[in-house]
């Protein structure tokens, strides 16, 4: 039986967000955010480890306590300059423990409201798949295109477009060989795709959102303080 493994990209600088602690450090319901979200890979049962890949220069990860996330995390401080380096600079550090028919769930760090739900309705999906998969959500709202002056230049249709989420799931070593000489990709599924698969999409939910600005951080706060409650 394939074994499950998580890894967690966290080498960004969260420079959109404008803040001078990197986004993942920021306090969220009374941890650093990057907790919650190591936090909902490390109590899934079926998760055996999770890696964590922090940067090389990171100087905040020793300034809070981890330990309490138990014996599954691995911390690794081989970030890259993209992330697609830093997800491939994961799963070398992974390859001691993982073998190619091996799932790899690849989370974004800022993503930290991930449910149990969620994250065992991806694994049960994508259980027998040949390929792999990821969660995601069908865009909802009507899309516009900008010209320079931020006037609409166009009305683009939504029709099958679908916004990605984290976690990703592939085979170890399918993901590993796609994502080689792939480090302008944004998510896991370009690399996938690239090599000539059809990631399969699994509906995903809003509330698993990525924190890139101020107000995300807010939202995600009112979810797990409701969660905690
Ligand atoms: O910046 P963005 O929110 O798209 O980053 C997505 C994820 O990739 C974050 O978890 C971030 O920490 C991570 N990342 C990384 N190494 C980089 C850039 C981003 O691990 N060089």
């Amino acid at each position: 039986m394939p074994r499950y493994y998580a890894i967690v990209p966290a080498a960004g600088s969260g420079s959109r967000f404008g803040a001078e602690i990197p986004k993942q450090y920021l306090p969220l319901a009374g941890r650093p955010l990057l907790y919650h979200t190591l936090l909902a890979l490390c109590r899934c049962e079926r998760i055996d480890r999770v890696w964590v890949v922090l940067s090389p220069a990171d100087e905040w990860w020793r300034e809070s306590e981890w330990t309490s996330l138990g014996p599954k995390l691995e911390t690794v401080f081989c970030g890259g300059a993209t992330r697609a380096q830093s997800v491939a600079n994961g799963l070398l550090a992974a390859a001691t423990a993982a073998a190619d028919d091996d799932w790899m769930l690849v989370h974004d760090a800022a993503r930290p409201c991930l449910s149990q739900a969620l994250l065992a309705d991806l694994c049960d999906q994508l259980a027998d798949d040949p390929v792999g998969g990821l969660l995601a959500v069908p865009v909802a709202d009507t899309l516009k295109r900008a010209d320079a002056d931020q006037r609409v230049a166009a009305t683009e249709p939504r029709d099958g477009l679908w916004q990605a989420q984290t976690p990703q799931m592939f085979r170890y070593g399918l993901l590993g060989a796609a994502l080689a000489g792939q480090a302008g990709v944004t998510d896991e599924a370009g690399a996938v795709e690239a090599a000539g698969f059809r990631p399969k999409l699994v509906r995903g939910e809003a509330s698993n959102l990525k924190v890139t600005y101020p107000a995300d951080l807010r939202l995600a706060e009112l979810i797990l303080r409701g969660r905690y409650e």
